[in-house]
Parts: structure tokens; sequence; C-alpha cells
């Protein structure tokens, strides 16, 4: 079975944290018994093979803890015709246990677009959401917290890209899906980290322009610079949890396992891309490991990747960072079955941002469908052009 192994980082802030601490068997056990929910026959009949997949990541003892409100949210899913979106970064109990369709935005965002279901619960953060809402807008999209926020989102507003689209007229725009549907709206077209590269050539091609507006993600914009070789005019957007790592982070954990295969993420810093053995989105990680079979492994990105690629890798050690993402970790089985129990918290977005932010998606989900692209690391960093 593949072994976790948790590495507190110095070189950088990184949170340290484990990732089921943050919703916790005992915290599980009690929401469970305010909702009249107990482990009985039934229940284990229900979940057994269910704990198969995540028996790495929860010890036997914890699992009486979850196991009843999976059973419940499974049963209201059926009786209500929903499906619940399961993020990369949702928790093994929630990904594994509860999620329809698993996967990064991309994958999610097609899946919204597909669904025969009337409910979508959207185990994600808020924009992830709002782009379900987007592309389905006859069924309800729900949010279980009204929190799950995210630094980029938040770091820009329809009204900036308004300002940048004065400043550099002509200029394709393309927004990162971390965005809300007002900057989406305000957008040629999205890309996901999967498609950012291939998105931006594309753009500039058929805009005919030697450069692109790629927002709001600075690092995703550099490292998408330093692959196309395209000028990038981007913005001072961050992902809190990608940018705590460091080359030195990386330096420490090569030292401390040797032999060890490093995995980056595009929202991660350059020097850090550079100084990794692979990079790409949360899919492109996972086609890794699960294709490569590296013995040791570490995936710089938020932890709970770690605990969901390792059910598809049994044979692969993964040592843990541990950066949670605190937007993505509001996302709880309490808060997922209270979501469909209640039918809250409702996604609305006005129709005219709708429409438009709709266009920019479906600019995105046009393009032919390719496996994730993968980053090649040990590239000098490009400069970009932060407004
Ligand atoms: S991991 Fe980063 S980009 Fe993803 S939701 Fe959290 S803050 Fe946003």
């Amino acid at each position: 079975m593949a072994r976790i192994i948790d590495a507190p980082l110095t070189g950088s802030e990184a949170s340290g944290c484990d990732p089921r601490a943050v919703h916790g068997s005992w915290g599980a056990l009690d929401a469970a018994a305010r909702r009249g929910l107990a482990y009985d026959a039934q229940v284990r009949a229900e979940t057994d093979a269910l704990y198969e997949r995540v028996k790495h990541a929860i010890p036997a003892i914890e699992w009486p803890a979850y196991a009843p409100l999976i059973a419940a949210i499974n049963r209201m899913k059926r009786a209500k015709n929903a499906v619940i979106l399961a993020h990369n970064y949702m928790t093994s109990d929630i990904f594994y246990c509860v999620g329809d369709f698993r996967g990064d935005s991309l994958q999610l965002a097609r899946e919204a677009a597909e669904t025969d279901a009337g409910i979508i619960v959207q185990a994600g953060v808020r924009f992830m959401a709002e782009t379900s809402k987007c592309l389905a807008p006859e069924k309800t999209v729900l949010i279980p917290d009204l929190r799950a926020g995210c630094s980029l989102a938040a770091s820009i507003t329809g009204a900036d890209v308004r300002l940048i689209k004065a400043r550099y007229p002509g200029v394709p725009v393309v927004t990162y899906v971390n965005t809300t549907a007002e900057v989406k709206a305000e957008s040629d077209v999205c890309c996901t980290s999967s498609n950012a590269a291939a998105i931006v050539e594309w753009a500039a091609r058929t805009w005919n322009s030697d450069r692109v507006i790629l927002l709001p993600d600075e690092f995703l914009a550099k490292n998408v610079a330093a692959q196309t070789g395209i000028k990038i005019i981007s913005w001072h957007g961050r992902c809190e949890v990608h940018e705590r790592f460091t080359v030195e982070d990386v330096a420490e954990l090569r030292a401390a396992h040797p032999g060890l295969i490093v995995l980056a993420h595009p929202e991660c810093p350059p020097d850090v891309m550079a100084a990794a053995d692979f990079a790409g989105s949360t899919a492109a990680l996972q086609d890794y490991v699960v294709e490569k079979r590296p013995g040791k492994v570490v995936l710089l990105t938020e932890c709970s990747m770690s605990d969901n690629v390792a059910a598809a890798a049994p044979d692969v050690d993964f040592i843990r960072p541990c950066n949670l993402c605190p937007h993505m970790k509001r996302i709880t089985l309490e808060g997922i079955y209270d979501a469909l129990a209640e039918m809250k918290h409702e996604v609305i977005i006005p129709e005219d941002v709708r429409v438009r932010a709709k266009r920019a998606i479906d600019a995105m989900l046009a393009l032919p469908k390719e496996k994730p692209h993968a980053f090649e690391t040990g590239r000098a960093e490009v400069a970009v052009e932060l407004v």
C-alpha cells in the first residue's frame, strides 16, 4: 500500500497539517449523531466497498464516524437526482466516497455541461460552482459552504479587466477559470492549468497578436510565457497555497529523501517549476504518477492530492509537504449533507453575466480535447508585464 509521509517544510511558510484534522473523525462522528445518523448494519453494508478506496487515508477505527454521513449523502443523491462534482483537492472521504465525478477544474466543467442530473453539488470552491451554473443554467447548483473562496478569484474584478482591456485594445484576454463569473464575462476565452499554454498560443494566432493578456495568476503567466515564448500581460494574483513553495523546499526535500521525484503545479513560482522533475495541472500530475510509478514522489500542490492519487498508485510512496487550501477545506461531509437536505446554498448569477461568461468558457471547451499539458521544467524565467 502507498505510504504517505508528512514532510513539514522549514524553507517556506508551509502551513503544515493533516487534512483529516480539518474535518476529523470526532467532528464527523458528532456531525452524524447531531443529524440522527448512526453506524448500523445497513450503513456498513452500503459503505464497506467504499472503504477499500480510502483505507490508506482513513484508519479503520475512524471509519464508523464517516460512514453514516456518506451513506446518507449517497441515498439523498439517488432520491433527488443529484450529482457531486469533487475536485482533486477534496479530502478522500468526499473525493472517493460521495464524489460522482472527480478531477481538475477542466474535467469538472465538462461534466457539469454534460450531466443529466437536476442538481449539482460542487465539492470545490465557489468559482467552480459558478462555472457549473454558467454551463448548466437549468440545473440547481449548490455550494456547501459560502466561505469557500479562492485567493486568485478574489484578486481581480470585472471592473479591473475592463480597465486592462481599455489599456491594451485588440489584445486577446484569456482568464484562468479560477475567477468569478463577472471576470470571465469580460474575457475572450478561459483556460485551466491543463490547457493554459495551448489556449494562449491559440489566442495569439486567432487574434493575430504578438501579445496575450493572461489573468490573474502572475506565476501561471510567467510559467506559460516560458513555455510559449509569447509576450504576456498579467496581474498580481497568486494562489496562497502554491506561492508558499520555494527552491529551498525542493532542495530540502531532495536531501531528506534520496531518489525523490518532484512534481510541481504551474501556480508555483517559476524557480520552483525549474527545479522540479515534472510540472503540470493536477490531472497531469496524477497521470504522471499512475503511468511512471516513481518509487518516491512529492506533489508540490494542495496536500489532499497525495491522498487521492495514492489510491490509484498503491505502490508509490508520497512525501506530503502539507500545504492545505483553507477554502477547499471548508467543504466537509456534513456541509454536503446539509446542502442536499436543505437545498442550500444555491448559486445564482445575473443572466447577462452568465451568458457572457459562458461564451468565454465555451470558447475553451470548443477547442480539441487533449491530454493535460506537461510544462517543460528547467526553463529560464521569462518576465511578463504586470498591470
Ligand atoms: S488552491 Fe489556490 S487556486 Fe485553488 S482554490 Fe485554493 S487558493 Fe484558490
